[in-house]
């Protein structure tokens, strides 16, 4: 299959510039769209057909379901058995923005597209383009990350060129993306509200609006715990890693950096290409092959735009090991640290 790609500027959209598009998702074929968050593959997530090709371009295992993107809060009556009074709240506060919501599904969302369940998951994207291509669809998008299943999420058009040219339909490309991890995903079908996944929302974000909220006990685990499973089936897998075998180092500042050049001159002496991902605080006392920093130590929302990037570009220099400083778990931070402990396979070292 060739792969159209379209570049189209999110704050200067000339009419018609989504009629391919549109057609596409209307012929239920398969788009890659720029959201706020990460890069989604997008599909007809009323059609189960559809869906069925999402998980075969992406090799997603079928028990991962889909988010589906919706333009209007009033879509949910369509989508849901029924709306908590909390789902509007927190769509007043969030939406549109990186905010995933859990509701029991309707009749008109199959299966397929759910991967069984009989909850959906629900966000509406910032993005103009996206939000544009579901208004002028008519279609709510089923739209997962737009990566090979396992490999870290796309940040750019061009990721998505590398994991998925070949085999659907188009590729939109809006540029780079804004906050570089996916949203956060919070259930709203218990009594209380928990948070499957974090993200740009925090939890006291969420409590601010809705009061209570818990998080998933296994997405804080520092290690696997096979008694804690996830409730986001998407959780349990091995994701967003590099082709290299990376580590997190933690601990004070200066014993990190000291720690990491001991392994990175190990790694070396044995033939090993090495990778560090470190700071600007401490990027100038590394000494391994090759020394990327992610920004400052102190801008979360810096850290959380390039960290995919970072890994990507480590596989495309073909680095053995990766080694990474940790990073503090407030705010967004926890967003930052599940994504990079799942990428790292849970491989800690603490100094
Ligand atoms: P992705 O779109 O690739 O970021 O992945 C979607 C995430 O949402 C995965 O971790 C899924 O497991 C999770 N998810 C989607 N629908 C549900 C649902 N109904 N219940 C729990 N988690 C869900
Ligand atoms: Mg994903």
């Amino acid at each position: 299959m060739k792969t159209i790609v379209k570049k189209i500027n999110e704050e200067n959209m000339e009419a018609g510039c989504l009629q391919e598009a549109v057609s596409i998702l209307q012929r239920k074929g398969l788009v890659a769209i720029p959201t706020e968050t990460v890069y989604g593959l997008g599909g007809d997530a009323l059609d189960a057909e559809a869906s069925k090709k999402i998980y075969e371009a992406k090799g997603r295992p079928s028990d991962n379901p889909l988010i589906v993107h919706i333009a209007e809060v009033d879509s949910l009556g369509e989508l849901t058995k029924e709306v908590p009074e909390k789902a509007y709240k927190l769509a007043e506060a969030f939406w549109p923005g990186p905010l995933t919501m859990i509701m029991q599904k309707s009749d008109n969302v199959p299966y397929g597209t759910t991967g069984g369940l009989n909850t959906v998951a629900i966000r509406m994207p910032s993005n103009k383009i996206a939000l544009e291509l579901i208004r002028e669809s008519g279609v709510y998008i089923a739209a997962p990350s737009a990566n090979t299943s396992g490999r870290p999420s796309p940040t750019k058009a061009e990721h998505v060129i590398e994991d998925l040219s070949g085999k659907i339909d188009m590729i939109i490309d809006g540029g780079a993306v804004g906050i570089g991890l996916e949203s956060t995903i919070v259930d709203l079908t218990g009594e209380v509200p928990m948070i499957l996944r974090p993200g740009f929302i925090t939890k006291q974000m969420l409590e601010d609006v809705i009061g209570q909220v818990e998080v998933d006990k296994a997405i804080i685990a520092k290690s696997v715990d096979p008694s804690l499973k996830p409730k986001a089936p998407g959780m349990k897998y091995k994701h967003y890693a590099p082709k290299a075998e990376l580590t997190i180092v933690e601990g004070a500042e200066q014993a990190v950096v000291d720690k990491i050049n001991a392994c990175a001159k190990q790694k070396m002496e044995a033939g090993y290409q090495v990778g560090v991902i470190a700071t600007d605080e401490t990027f100038a006392r590394y000494e391994a092959s090759i020394v990327k920093t992610i920004g400052s130590r102190y801008d979360e929302e810096q850290i959380a735009r390039g960290l995919y990037a970072i890994l990507r570009e480590f596989d495309e220099q073909q680095v053995d090991v990766i080694y990474s400083e940790g990073f503090a778990e407030s705010n967004l931070g926890q967003a930052i640290m599940n994504r990079l402990l799942k990428a790292a396979g849970y491989h800690v070292i603490e100094v």
